[in-house]
């Protein structure tokens, strides 16, 4: 008989490990990344880790617990963050085509709050409520599909190409193409830094928007 999916305790001992710390984001991780998983029909993400692929919409607490209980990593290609600021993830099954979006709901924490009045901890009382309630008050879910090329599949890349301007390879079709030119996304205008390296004497000290290079996690 197939392995099965841990239990929510199980889950929550092997997060607070890897993630460093207990959180009420990680407990809506874990019961999204449980549901959704079991929605496409997954019951053993570790037997299916190669028939599934996760989309998350924010790089908080959640998505570290979220990677934790589907196996899905970023540097596996089977994990795929999108910066959308959103407590959300979408579960495909390679396999089936299946795939649900859940979305954390924004009124479960005002419902998780009032939940357990007689603990002080506001975040533990948080934590407590989200392990308790009831799915649909935590999340939605919805049955979707999502479009996926070869170019988006786990494995070997699937294409690689040299920017014209800069020189550096640039993998599976995330390339532009200029008129007859083939550029990165940076050198085609997407760039998300600046050089500072420039004629100036560069100090090393000065770091420039360190929030963009290393985000800071803030827990919750
Ligand atoms: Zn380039
Ligand atoms: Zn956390």
């Amino acid at each position: 008989m197939a392995a099965q999916m841990k239990t929510l305790e199980d889950y929550v001992l092997l997060a607070a490990e890897s993630h460093g710390h207990m959180c009420p984001g990680q407990i809506l991780g874990i019961r999204m990344a449980m549901l959704g998983l079991r929605s496409i029909g997954i019951d053993d993400p570790v037997k299916a880790r190669k028939r599934l692929l996760t989309f998350v919409e924010i790089d908080r607490c959640a998505t570290d617990a979220v990677s934790l209980v589907t196996g899905c990593r970023l540097g596996k290609r089977s994990l795929k963050f999108l910066d959308y600021g959103k407590v959300a993830a979408t579960f495909v099954n390679l396999e089936t085509g299946r795939a649900v979006r859940v979305a954390a709901r924004d009124d479960a924490r005002a419902k998780a709050k009032a939940m357990f009045p007689a603990i002080a901890d506001a975040s533990q009382a948080q934590l407590e409520a989200y392990k308790v309630m009831e799915t649909a008050d935590l999340f939605d879910l919805q049955a979707v599909r999502v479009k996926l090329g070869p170019e988006d599949l786990p494995g070997r890349p699937h294409s690689r190409v040299t920017c014209a301007q800069c020189g550096e390879g640039v993998n599976n079709g995330r390339e532009r193409r200029l008129g007859d030119r083939i550029l990165c996304r940076s050198c085609a205008g997407e760039r998300y830094y600046e050089s500072v390296t420039g004629g100036e004497e560069d100090s090393g000290v000065r770091s420039q928007d360190s929030g963009k290079t290393e985000r800071q996690e803030s827990g919750g």
